[in-house]
């Protein structure tokens, strides 16, 4: 497959794209588009966008097509085996997991333009930029082939709808780091320290490191891009929003922005490598359900404070405070007694972007309960263990069991195994805490690393059906055991 892009008229929105499919093997072939991007857990509209779809054979006849169903175009191309596909992208949307373009730059996400044929995922693709003249620069986690930094090739489907490809006029800084290359591209980088922020990226992937034994990539690109909300995750790279500027307001903010990074990296090992089963091979055309979006951004929420900790860009009081903000956010609305958490997971599509107005009342998310289950986790592994073991080795576990030697994803039940037999005990509460809205005994775990946690109403005159706000706050604990001193050591510094 040889895909090619223009924009003549970046005001405009538009894309131009051309698609060469050869060696096709039946008189009639389906072309899909995505409806959706891994990682954000929303049917999109991408068939919308698509506008004066044509197809021609070599010689440049028109070849008959129909639509099977909003994302899929029937071509009838009868004995020819080679077909060019032509259509023009509407790309206006300011947002991780679609695609934009305008007069500075572009944003592109091959699964919101590219088409694929259907079932022939594992084909390899070439992709040609003809970009426009105001776009000096290219990010993107793809690599350039032939010395030509505008073509660019990807092993199969897959890898090329995960290599989002950032057109524009961005700050480029290139470095090695403990033997992989890096890209970082910056839209908006006034105030920009760069000797200190490459320094704390490395950090960070160093800590990574130190946790995952393994780098699954030689070149890694991170994307960051002008002023908006949202990142997304990918192999090879990461694209994300900023503030705007990199002149932040307060360290806070800084520290805020580089756990948001960290939580993206993290993600190459926990949801791209480590992943549920039903995370990939992904089914393009329509929700990919799963009850353990928990465990892919969860745990990636407690890891950013765990790798910027052992990092030493985040101190262990500082940790237990984001902890805290998540029980809390968790804990203080009506959706807890409501919603478990692995229902939160399978009906994320429901509710990635729900604004009825009970959504506090009847819904959680699992970006704070989650991050909870993987902290109560870690403290049970390592209480059982004498701190021998810990959450990292279940990560560790999966990672080389069913990402590297299986090829796959894990299931609930592999999952609940593996942290069985590392815990060396049943998970049951943990697990009924993941399956259903039992009370979570914090004390009980929190005792494990010398912890104890404020359960005082914050205030007294709580409505009725509302729960009671609670303070939540962590600290240590007077009385510690040995062994719960060396826990809390071994997480928190503390
Ligand atoms: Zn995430």
């Amino acid at each position: 497959m040889n895909f090619s892009i223009a924009s003549q008229n970046p005001e405009s929105h538009y894309l131009e794209v051309a698609l060469d499919f050869e060696n096709l093997s039946s008189n009639k072939t389906n072309l899909v588009l995505p409806v959706w991007t891994p990682g954000y857990y929303l049917i999109l509209d991408t068939p919308r966008y698509i506008v004066d779809f044509d197809v021609e054979d070599i010689n440049g006849n028109k070849i008959k097509w129909h639509k099977k169903s909003k994302n899929c175009w029937i071509v009838e191309n009868g004995k020819t085996s080679k077909i060019k596909v032509k259509y023009k992208v509407f790309a206006n949307k300011k947002s991780v997991a679609e695609s934009y373009v305008d007069a500075d730059k572009a944003f592109l996400m091959p699964n919101t333009i590219f088409m694929h044929v259907e079932n022939a995922l594992n084909n390899p693709v070439t992709l040609t930029i003809n970009p426009h003249k105001n776009w000096k620069k290219v990010s993107t986690g793809l690599k350039p082939i032939h010395e030509n930094e505008y073509i660019f090739s990807a092993k199969n489907v897959d890898a090329f709808y995960d290599s989002p490809i950032y057109l524009g006029n961005q700050k480029i800084i290139n470095f090695e780091h403990e033997g992989k290359s890096y890209s970082l591209g910056i839209a908006t980088p006034e105030g920009l320290n760069e000797e200190k922020f490459t320094t704390d990226l490395k950090k960070i992937m160093t800590a990574t490191t130190a946790i995952m034994k393994k780098v699954p990539y030689d070149y890694y690109s991170y994307i960051m891009m002008e002023s908006g909300g949202g990142g997304l995750e990918h192999s090879n790279s990461q694209a994300i929003f900023t503030n705007g500027t990199f002149d932040f307001k307060s360290p806070d903010e800084y520290t805020d922005f580089l756990n948001f990074v960290t939580h993206e990296y993290f993600h190459l090992y926990n949801v791209k490598a480590i992943r549920p089963i039903e995370l990939g091979p992904f089914d393009y055309s329509k929700e990919n359900y799963t009850t353990m979006l928990w465990v892919s951004e969860g745990f990636t929420v407690y890891y950013e404070y765990i790798i910027m900790m052992k990092a030493g860009l985040l101190d262990g009081k500082e940790a237990l405070k984001y902890i805290t903000e998540s029980i809390k956010r968790y804990e203080n609305i009506e959706g807890s007694k409501h919603m478990s958490l692995s229902r939160s997971s399978f009906d994320i599509w429901l509710n990635f972007f729900n604004n009825e107005s009970n959504v506090k009342q009847t819904t959680i998310s699992y970006y704070n309960k989650g991050p909870i289950i993987g902290f109560l986790l870690d403290l049970e592994i390592r209480n059982n263990t004498q701190n021998q073991k810990s959450l990292d080795d279940v990560m560790r576990f999966l990672y080389n069991e069913y990402y590297e030697k299986n090829k796959r994803g894990f299931t609930e039940a592999e999952f609940w195994k593996a942290s069985e037999q590392i815990a060396g005990k049943p998970l049951t509460e943990i697990k009924s805490y993941v399956d259903t809205v039992n009370e979570i005994d914090y004390q009980k775990y929190l005792k494990y690393a010398g912890l104890q946690i404020d359960l005082s109403p914050i205030n007294s005159n709580e409505k009725k059906d509302n729960p009671i706000e609670r303070n939540f706050e962590i600290k240590e604990s007077p009385e510690a055991s040995a062994l719960q001193l060396e826990i809390r050591k071994s997480i928190f510094k503390l």
